[in-house]
């Protein structure tokens, strides 16, 4: 039997070196089989900013947001891959890309269709960072994009994922192939793939993205296809792991409680759904869509500190409503 983890880092998570680095240090520890990755930091929020600065042409608007897409990216990538030219070189062809696009769009183009193409290369940055460091430290992996096999519709921003079309991708991608032989993949949060069956007459890279702080919802929507297309059984994924900068789930909202702040062990898909609800206390730790793919399969999610992963977290399941705090 197979033991599958999935591993999901936020861009808080991937904002600076120290976090580049410990994000390493988890992945070498814990060997998820796969991880996902968001955008460093604020990226996205840039990157919707250059497509609004092109759509609207406000050119003052368009560079500032391209240099902070700079500012975010550029000085990990120059203090981790000192010897590595290549991974520079990379990061400065999106730059050009990004820079090109402002003349390069037809400005009849919809707002949401550029908007994904440009903040697709947020993640695509990231994973690249992402995967070359980890080669760096003796920890080989393979770089699938998540375009390959999470397949959508053309509802820019926020996607409907084709289980059916995707689940056909997943053999070709070579996502398989690397779980059988125990190669780590890593892939992309957020963005996914479609196809325009008319000839695309306008700028068209062929992103979808899932909705916003989608990546979450991307790491549970993996776990879910892989056994919807029984190349896995759902007791076969282990863990779905979702990397925050919280101890876990917590009985009020941690940033509220302070220091006092309790959080739950386990807790029952249930009584997490509850709480994820736009006046429960874990409003906004995790993407509302993220809890559907996993419940029905009763597939385990757990949330977990980043800077302290020695703590349990919580462990959502199919258990009973909850088994006391932790802290
Ligand atoms: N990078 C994307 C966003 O900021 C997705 C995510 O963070 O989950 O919305
Ligand atoms: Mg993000």
């Amino acid at each position: 039997m197979l033991e599958i983890k999935i591993h999901k880092f936020g861009g808080a998570s991937l904002k600076d070196v120290p976090s580049l680095r410990q994000c390493g240090k988890i992945v070498k520890k814990e060997k998820p089989n796969i991880v996902v990755v968001s955008a460093i930091g604020k990226t996205t929020n840039a990157l919707e900013n250059v497509a609004r600065g092109i759509i609207e042409n406000r050119t003052d608007l368009f560079e500032q947001s391209l240099e902070l897409v700079r500012k975010y990216n550029e000085p990990i990538i120059k203090e981790l891959f000192k010897k590595r030219p290549d991974v520079p070189f990379k990061f400065e062809e999106i730059m050009k890309y990004l820079t090109e696009s402002f003349v390069g769009i037809n400005k009849c183009n919809s707002f949401e269709m550029v908007r994904d193409q440009l903040m697709a290369q947020g993640e695509i940055i990231s994973s690249r960072i992402v995967s070359a460091f980890l080669a760096d430290n003796d920890y080989s992996n393979k770089l699938i994009p998540a375009k390959n096999f999470i397949r959508t519709n053309l509802d820019f921003g926020n996607a409907i994922v084709s289980k059916e079309e995707s689940m056909k991708t997943l053999f070709d991608c070579g996502l398989i192939y690397c779980l059988r032989k125990e190669i780590p993949v890593i892939t992309q949060g957020f963005i996914a793939g479609a196809r325009l069956d008319r000839k695309p007459e306008f700028y068209f890279e062929g992103y979808t993205t899932l909705g916003r702080e989608g990546s979450d919802y991307s790491a549970a929507l993996i776990a879910s296809l892989l056994v919807d297309s029984g190349i896995l059984k759902a007791e076969e994924v282990t863990e779905v792991v979702l990397w925050k900068d919280v101890p876990g789930v917590g009985l009020e909202n941690p940033k509220k409680a302070g220091k006092d702040a309790k959080f739950f062990k386990t807790l029952s898909y249930d009584h997490f759904q509850e709480m994820i609800e736009p006046n429960g206390t874990a409003y906004g730790l995790v993407h509302p869509k993220t809890l559907k793919e996993l419940k029905d399969k009763e597939i385990p999610l757990r949330v977990k500190n980043f800077w302290k992963p020695d703590l349990p977290g919580t462990l959502i399941s199919k258990s009973k409503r909850n088994s006391g705090f932790f802290y």
